[in-house]
C-alpha cells in the first residue's frame, strides 16, 4: 500500500481538524484525487524535484505532489490546517517541509538550495499579487517553473494576445520573458465550497530575457498604457518620460492604443527608455 492510499480521505481529515472553508482566507478546497494527479503532472517529471506550494489547506494538492515523487515545502496562513499537515508530513518522511506563515510576508527563495517549481491552488485574494512578485524576480528567476490555479478570468488575462479584450498588463509582464499556457480548465463544481466562477491553471516557464529591459521600466510602461487602455498611445503614454520619442524612434504608430500592441513592440518602447 503506497502513503497515499493509507491516508484517510481528505473529507475525513477536514471532520477531524474542524477545517470548515474560510471565505477570509479564499478557501476553496479540491477532493477530487485524480485531478489533483493531473494538476500536479502540469510541472513534468516531479520525481526528487523540489516544489513550493502556496496554501496546501487541508493537503489535497500537497498529497498529490508527494505521490508524484516531489519534496515540497508548503506555506500555510490557517492554523487549524498544521496538525493535518503534521500528519501528512508523518506518512512522507523528510517529503514535506510545512511553513505556517503568510506567503505574502516570506521569502521563499531562501528556503531553497535549488530551484523549486511552484504549484499552488492559490487563494484568490492574493494570487495576482503573488504571480507579479514571482515574475519580478531576478531572472533567471529562483524558481523553475509556475503552475497556478486561478480564476478562469484572470488565467486568460495571463496568456491573452494583442487584440483581445483580456490583453493587458498581465499579459505583458508574464510573456515577456517567459511562456505562459493554460494547462486546464477546472469546473467550479470542483471545489468545496464551488466559487461563483469557473478556473483555470496556468503553466509559466521562464525563458530568454530580452537584454537591455529593466522589469520595472516595463512595468511602469504598461501600467500608463493600460490605465487608459481606451486611449492612444500619444495620450496615455504622455506622462512617461521619452516614450513619444521613444515611439516615433521605433516606428510605432502612436494613434495605435494599447491593447495592439505587442509585447516585442513594449519589450522594445521599454529598451529605449532604458537606453535614453
Ligand atoms: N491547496 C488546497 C486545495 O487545493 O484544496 C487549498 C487551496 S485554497 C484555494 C487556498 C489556501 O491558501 C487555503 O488553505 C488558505 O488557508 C491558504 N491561504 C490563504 N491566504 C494565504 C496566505 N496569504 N499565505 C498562505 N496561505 C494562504
Amino acid at each position: 500500500m503506497t502513503a497515499l492510499t493509507a491516508l484517510p480521505p481528505l473529507r475525513e481529515v477536514i471532520a477531524k481538524h474542524g477545517l470548515s472553508a474560510s471565505k477570509a482566507l479564499g478557501q476553496n478546497f479540491l477532493f477530487d484525487g485524480q485531478l489533483l494527479a493531473r494538476i500536479a503532472a502540469v510541472p513534468g517529471d516531479l520525481r526528487d524535484a523540489e516544489v513550493f506550494e502556496v496554501g496546501p489547506g487541508p493537503g489535497g494538492l500537497t498529497r498529490a505532489l508527494l505521490a508524484a515523487g516531489a519534496r515540497v515545502t508548503a506555506v500555510e496562513r490557517d492554523r487549524r490546517c498544521i496538525p493535518a499537515l503534521a500528519e501528512l508530513a508523518e506518512a512522507y518522511p523528510g517529503k514535506l517541509r510545512v511553513i505556517e506563515g503568510d506567503a505574502l510576508d516570506t521569502d521563499p527563495a531562501s528556503l531553497f538550495d535549488g530551484r523549486p517549481h511552484i504549484v499552488a491552488n492559490l487563494p484568490y485574494n492574493v494570487g495576482t499579487a503573488l504571480l507579479v512578485r514571482w515574475l519580478s524576480a531576478d531572472w533567471r528567476p529562483w524558481w523553475q517553473s509556475l503552475t497556478l490555479m486561478f480564476q478562469k478570468e484572470v488565467a486568460e488575462r495571463i496568456v491573452a494576445a494583442p487584440g483581445s479584450g483580456a490583453y493587458g498588463r498581465l499579459a505583458v509582464l508574464a510573456q515577456w520573458r517567459s511562456t505562459a499556457r493554460i494547462a486546464m480548465t477546472v469546473h467550479r463544481s470542483a471545489f468545496t465550497p464551488p466559487p461563483k466562477v469557473m478556473s483555470a491553471v496556468v503553466h509559466i516557464e521562464p525563458a530568454t530575457a530580452p537584454a537591455g529591459v529593466d522589469f520595472t521600466t516595463l512595468e511602469r510602461l504598461t501600467a500608463a498604457a493600460f490605465g487608459q487602455r481606451r486611449k492612444m498611445l500619444r495620450q496615455s503614454l504622455k506622462a512617461v518620460p521619452g516614450a513619444l520619442d521613444a515611439l516615433a524612434t521605433l516606428g510605432i504608430d502612436e494613434t495605435r492604443r494599447a491593447e495592439t500592441v505587442s509585447v516585442p513592440e513594449f519589450v522594445a518602447i521599454a529598451a529605449a527608455l532604458d537606453a535614453g
